[in-house]
């Protein structure tokens, strides 16, 4: 019987085994996964679950009787820690060995650490958290407490999806923000001045330009209790999340020898440089038809994409994967929407106000739409995915008026 290993139990992993038996696969699967849960949901972690709406239940990607139902071998807190290729076996951090036949990197990625003067020097800060595990959270939640002064390093969608839920928790909120405004890495001026104006109405303090120095700890250095940035300002604390972006966990296939430049690199079959190695989700770098480029894409939708496309390669079909890219975002009140990648649009179209909680904006090259971004309006979005799955030509102006219903636009 083949062995397929799936080296990570994320999402991209867990949708991965599930729909390599749906496409018909009798190969032995096993998954091993470091944390010490079940595949589940990440979304939530900033979200629902932040604000203690939802239990770990209910993130679960699968319930965990559906992997023995499936014949699925579930590992958790095992770490894969060496592959190698030419024998085909991987070492596991509990000192077994496992011999693969095929082999999936589903291993996502980490936060990118902070680099603040006082922060190598006292690794046991008790207050001062990342936000990528169910591990993190529990974390958080110890100090997720109203009237507690919440500092957020970081004004990107984690961050200020963090900002929104302890804001609503009675929390006082600052956010700190290198970059001269928030999401300047993932969005235009435009959208980025309306969540910074959101979020100040609700009294979050959003500081641009805030670029981080040094922190500052009390006398027995556990935990922090300012943030100094640059200018010399400085933000007193008691509990600060540092979201930063993330660095992909490539290390383990780097060191077999596979090609890695910012992710995995793999091709639309999400297939490596080695027949019988692939590499799905966040931890890869792959190829976009759409866009012309690869790219390395941090979303649910693209883990989930890219799975199934490797179910089907395990299986000797031919799936490549052209999924558009989306993405979504809630904060307070506001579900943001967003489809296709924006970079490179020469026109930006709105549909709606700014100044309102319900827009769209319709990023055209060229005069095709090549990406949008819908603020509370799924009607949008959903004709929004269609523009721009076909790149249509629209007219600017008509896109811009309301009065002409959206679906008329989409052939
Ligand atoms: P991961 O979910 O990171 O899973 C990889 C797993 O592999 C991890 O458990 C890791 O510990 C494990 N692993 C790594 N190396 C090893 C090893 N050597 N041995 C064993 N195990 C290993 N996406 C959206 O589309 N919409 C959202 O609103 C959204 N919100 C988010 C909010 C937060 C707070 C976070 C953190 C992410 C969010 N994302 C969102 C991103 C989304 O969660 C990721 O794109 C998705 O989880 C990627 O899945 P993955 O399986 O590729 O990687």
């Amino acid at each position: 019987q083949q062995l397929i290993l799936i080296v990570g139990a994320g999402q991209a992993g867990a949708e991965l085994a599930f729909a390599l038996r749906q496409t018909g696969s009798t190969a032995r699967i096993v998954i091993v996964g470091d944390e010490p849960f079940a595949p589940y949901q990440r979304p939530p972690l900033s979200k629902s679950y932040l604000a203690g709406k939802v239990d770990l239940a209910a993130l679960y990607v699968k319930p965990k009787e559906a992997y023995d139902t499936a014949n699925i071998e579930l590992r958790t807190a095992v770490r894969a820690e060496h592959v190698d290729r030419s024998a085909k076996v991987v070492r596991l951090s509990d000192g077994s060995t496992m011999l693969y036949d095929k082999l999936v990197f589903a291993t996502g990625g980490r936060p990118r650490p902070l680099q603040a003067k006082g922060v190598q020097d006292a690794p046991r800060l008790g207050n001062l958290h990342y936000l990528r595990t169910v591990g993190d959270v529990d974390r958080i939640h110890r100090q997720f407490q109203p009237g507690f002064r919440m500092v957020l390093i970081g004004g990107g969608y984690v961050g200020l999806e963090v900002a929104a839920a302890a804001r609503e928790h009675g929390m006082h909120v600052t956010v700190l923000e290198a970059m001269p405004r928030v999401l300047a890495r993932v969005t235009v001026p435009e959208i980025s001045a309306f969540y910074e104006r959101v979020h100040r109405e609700a009294g979050v303090e959003i500081r641009t330009s805030a670029v981080v120095s040094s922190i500052v700890t009390d006398e027995s250095g556990d935990a922090v209790t300012a943030i100094v940035c640059s200018d010399g300002s400085t933000t007193p604390a008691d509990v600060v999340v540092v979201g930063i972006g993330l660095l992909p966990n490539t290390e383990l296939a780097e060191r077999s020898g596979l090609e890695v430049k910012d992710g995995i690199v793999v091709d639309e079959l999400t297939r490596t440089a080695d027949p019988d190695v692939l590499a799905i989700g966040d931890c890869t770098r792959h190829p976009n038809v759409m866009y012309g480029r690869h790219v390395r894409l941090e979303s649910v939708p693209n883990a989930l994409e890219q799975a199934r496309t490797a179910a089907a390669t395990l299986c000797g079909q031919h799936r490549p994967h052209h999924a558009v890219p989306w993405f979504w975002s809630d904060q307070f009140d506001l579900k943001l929407q967003m489809v296709g990648l924006a970079d490179g649009h020469d026109r930006l179209v709105l549909r709606g106000s700014t100044s309102t909680r319900s827009f769209s904006a319709f990023y055209m090259k060229e005069g095709r739409v090549i990406a949008a971004d819908a603020v509370n309006r799924p009607q949008d979005f959903m004709i929004a995915k269609r523009l721009v799955a076909q790149q249509s030509m629209v007219d600017p102006s008509r896109l811009a008026d309301e009065s002409q219903p959206l679906k008329t636009l989409a052939s």
